[in-house]
């Protein structure tokens, strides 16, 4: 797919750069990521990739806006309030790039529904608040061989990590179990003994966990 005139002028500071170029530009343009959580981090992510010309954005999240919302998760404007959060985003992409197709889930991501919504896409983004949905999306991207990015944060302390399928590191080799209820973050536990890297056997999460919230919310396996 050749790039347009007015294609070649909006990505011009892509193009110009050797390790992108006219034929990096097409790729990112045929490219589906799929954002999971439309909140604090997958909203500066959303209008980030839409600048950038990814082909098709898929946002999920099943909240709506609410006006606490709005101090941090910069794709969502004043007369949004009470609009779900997948439209009030997919308005802003629309707005910023009329170059990318918006995929919207207006529901929670959960065991049922996350492998067959994963496969449509080349990249997967966790901008979730949770660690049930954090593992979920990590056991669910290491099964389908999807790479992902993880991004946490709490207060002023951020993370992010990301997940080659077979290649690199997983969230689960990093932390192996969800931590208790408590405000704090976890623990590192960089000497974990699971551990998915180099493995050419198939993803099995570990089963020593007793991790308990609520049910549909976590891979099956994983406990
Ligand atoms: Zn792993």
């Amino acid at each position: 797919m050749a790039l347009s005139d007015s294609q070649i002028e909006r990505y011009s500071r892509h193009i110009i750069l050797k390790e992108v170029g006219g034929k990096g530009q097409q790729k990112l343009l045929s490219s589906k990521v799929l954002i999971i959580g439309a909140g604090g981090l997958g909203a500066p992510i959303a209008l980030y990739l839409a600048a950038a010309g990814i082909g098709a954005i898929g946002i999920a999240d099943a909240d709506d806006v609410d006006l606490s919302n709005l101090q941090r998760q910069v794709i969502h404007f004043t007369p949004d309030i009470g609009k779900p959060k997948v439209i009030s985003a997919k308005e802003k992409i629309q707005a910023i790039n009329p170059d990318v197709e918006v995929r919207t889930y207006h529901h929670w991501i959960n065991a049922a529904n996350i492998m067959e919504i994963i496969k449509d896409y080349d990249f997967v983004v966790d901008g979730t608040d949770n660690f049930a949905a954090k593992f979920l999306i990590n056991d669910a991207c290491v099964l389908a061989g999807k790479p992902y990015s993880h991004g946490g944060i709490l207060q002023f302390v951020g993370q992010t990590i990301t997940v080659l399928p077979g290649k690199s590191t997983c969230y689960r080799c990093i932390f192996p179990t969800p931590p208790p209820r408590t405000p704090s973050p976890p623990a590192p536990r960089p000497e974990s003994s699971e551990s998915c890297r180099g493995s050419s056997a198939p993803y099995r999460p570990p089963r020593r966990s007793s991790f308990s919230w609520e049910k549909g919310n976590f891979w099956p396996g994983g406990c």
